[in-house]
């Protein structure tokens, strides 16, 4: 773990922008070191910037600092966020959205409306539910399948692994959904280098039938080494980039 960032308060706007723009760096050297360590090519590595809790004029800066790939996790916050992302970027090109967060049913339509990637797809209802949205909305989306790594956490979402296959099936039956890989987060207060080395076999096993689903999604601030270290596509970083969030979420 890094050390904290300096808290970004109501800092003005240039000041914020030096802020974002180092924790930036020191991400993209962890990342760096990290692909270095194990061997692999940085440009296989994804680093999603989650940008939940924090405000539209944030995913600007980023924006202006060449992050792409920006990740919300409430379907509210995330729809008016990236209308607000919209129309302050004018013409200019918007980053890929993606959406972490657990997922209701009734929220499913308004997330295949602005979402480009879901990561927490993890019941066969709200494959059906996403695929109408999508359709609806006349748009593709890619998907991941969340997978639950830890059976004694409640709450976090994620299909058991056993399940997997079934969900990863509806995904790839759906015309309007592009089966992308697997997602998972950590389980609490253990190394999670054997979660993360599991979620890998299993990306692995799972592309024996769907070898397009080469994306792995794991590895958060805090322990985004170890995700790489054991193969992970994609990071989705909030706070060494952003910031610590308010304890409430
Ligand atoms: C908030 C969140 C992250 C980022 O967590 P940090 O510890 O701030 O990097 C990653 N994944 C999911 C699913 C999240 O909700």
């Amino acid at each position: 773990m890094t050390a904290t960032p300096a808290p970004h308060g109501d800092l003005p706007a240039d000041e914020r922008m030096r802020e974002l723009a180092a924790n930036l760096a020191d991400v993209r050297e962890r990342v760096r070191a990290a692909c270095d360590q194990a061997r692999r090519c940085i440009d296989d590595v994804t680093v999603v910037v989650v940008t939940k809790t924090f405000p539209a004029a944030d995913v600007v800066r980023l924006v202006g600092l060449g992050v792409q790939q920006v990740a919300e996790n409430r379907d509210q916050e995330a729809a008016a966020k990236v209308a607000e992302v919209t129309e302050r970027l004018g013409g200019r090109r918007g980053p890929t959205w993606h959406f972490v967060g657990q997922l209701q049913r009734n929220k499913a339509r308004s997330v295949a409306r602005y979402a480009d990637v879901v990561h927490s797809v993890d019941r066969v209802p709200l494959v059906a539910a996403l695929s109408a949205g999508a359709h609806a909305a006349n748009r593709h989306l890619d998907v991941l399948v969340q997978v639950n790594l830890d059976p004694s956490a409640t709450g976090r979402g994620g299909v058991p692994p056993a399940d997997l296959p079934v969900v990863a099936d509806a995904v790839a039956q759906s015309e309007r959904l592009h089966l992308r890989g697997v997602m998972a987060v950590a389980p609490l207060g253990t190394d999670p280098r054997p979660a993360f080395d599991r979620l890998v076999a299993l990306a692995a096993r799972l592309r024996d039938d769907h070898p397009e689903a080469t994306w792995v999604s794991a590895g958060m601030s805090g322990d985004l080494e170890a995700a790489v270290q054991a193969g992970a596509t994609h990071l989705r970083v909030g706070s060494a980039v952003l910031g610590s969030r308010p304890s409430l979420r």
